[in-house]
């Protein structure tokens, strides 16, 4: 990407119209004045090319827009006042009563509930498949399948798709497909640019980089992302305020380094992790023994942030001593911010249904940050203490 300067330091940007201020404004309104009926009414009739009511287009979010879509290489994105938002509104804008997804299996929490809970409401179902392998995608389609749904890699367990074979397979059978690109951010991972229709993203994570901003975006062709708009997205109204915007726009200036940063880091923390004896094995797209480290190598620039790794635990108990000794991993939910977090899968299981021969019930997952590696390695070095005592 050489035009990444470009694009997060001017794209979008129009300096002369706001006193050559480098930060742009937060343009705090929810509606805008017209001067002549006929204006008005022009305005009215196609909100999307029109500055009307914040709940559809606002200066400060168009700034975001533009460099969201050209980071993705798309033509336009849609911002939202969460990732999740970025997914639903999408997905009911696209699918009807009747229609069938085929979606990746385990992909994030809340879109598996979106998929079994909420669009079964509205009479779409969904078939969940194994995606490492790209012919179960194949086999899942009926002739009412309209949406294949990805997220390559997901961000616990972290399976991949082969995002080009799966997109060729839709386009033979004219089918729409939509990623959640959230664990790669653009700057590892071009979904749009290898074939899918729809990547949308938690800007909560790399994008805002802070911990201080909830919000999500799908980019798209404009005649796509037009159709959202026009329909559910301001019918739900799930648009981000303008100083949300502003905080994303700021965390651009720097995801770059951020990311560098962070891939790095971890690379250093799951090769001490993956040396430990107390360390069964260690869950990495870039790491030699991950099993499709190949096509991760192939179709991601890096891989950083989120990994897992399974503990030789001999109790619930030795699990939670670990994480509770930890004293710079945060134990949290979320990640893409500046500091490292831990979530153990046990926390998500009741101690009577806890299973030692389960590796996912001694599984951790980490998310590394902002901190220098030799930090948070002598902090895992003294939690690794508490198991086997
Ligand atoms: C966090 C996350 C989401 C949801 O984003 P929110 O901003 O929390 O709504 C979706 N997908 C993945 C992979 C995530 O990590």
């Amino acid at each position: 990407m050489s035009d990444l300067s470009y694009i997060l330091n001017e794209l979008g940007e129009d300096r002369d119209n706001y006193f050559n201020a480098v930060a742009p404004p937060i343009v705090q309104t929810s509606n805008f004045t017209f001067k002549s009926v006929a204006d008005f009414r022009k305005g009215l009739s196609d909100e999307y090319n029109a500055l009307l009511y914040s709940r559809g287009n606002n200066p400060t979010v168009d700034i975001l827009r533009k460099k969201l879509a050209a980071l993705d290489g798309a033509e336009d994105a849609l911002v939202f006042g969460s990732g999740i938002a970025s997914i639903a509104i999408p997905l009911i804008a696209l699918l009807k009563s009747g229609d069938h997804v085929v979606s990746v299996a385990k992909p994030y929490s809340w879109t598996i509930k979106l998929f079994e809970k909420v669009l079964p409401k509205f009479g779409i179902h969904t078939t969940f498949v194994d995606g490492t392998v790209t012919a179960n995608f194949e086999k899942a389609i009926t002739p009412e399948t309209k949406l294949i749904y990805l997220e390559s890699p997901n961000t616990f367990t972290y399976e991949l798709q082969d995002i080009a074979a799966v997109t060729a397979l839709a386009k033979k059978k004219s089918i729409v497909t939509m990623i959640d690109n959230s664990y790669c951010s653009p700057l590892n991972q071009q979904p749009y640019t290898m074939g899918v229709d729809l990547v949308a993203q938690s800007a909560t994570k790399f994008i805002g980089g802070h911990s201080d901003v909830v919000a999500g975006v799908v980019t798209g062709s404009k005649e796509m992302i037009k159709k959202i708009f026009d329909g559910e997205f301001l019918n739900i109204g799930g648009n981000i305020s303008p100083m949300n915007a502003w905080l994303l726009i700021r965390g651009l200036r720097t995801i770059h380094l951020r990311m560098e940063r962070v891939c790095n880091t971890t690379k250093k923390v799951v090769d001490f992790l993956a040396n430990r004896p107390e360390v069964e094995r260690v869950l990495f797209p870039f790491h030699p023994s991950f099993p499709q480290y190949e096509l991760a190598k192939k179709q991601m620039k890096d891989a950083g942030g989120l990994f897992s790794a399974v503990l030789k635990a001999k109790s619930v108990n030795e699990i939670e001593a670990f994480c509770n000794s930890l004293k710079r991993f945060f134990m949290a939910v979320s990640w893409g911010g500046h500091e490292s977090l831990v979530i153990p899968s046990v926390v998500s299981i009741k101690p009577e249904d806890f299973n030692l021969s389960d590796p996912n019930h001694r599984l951790i997952r980490f998310y590394v940050g902002l901190e220098d590696a030799d930090y948070l390695i002598s902090d895992l070095k003294q939690a690794l203490g508490q198991l086997g005592r």
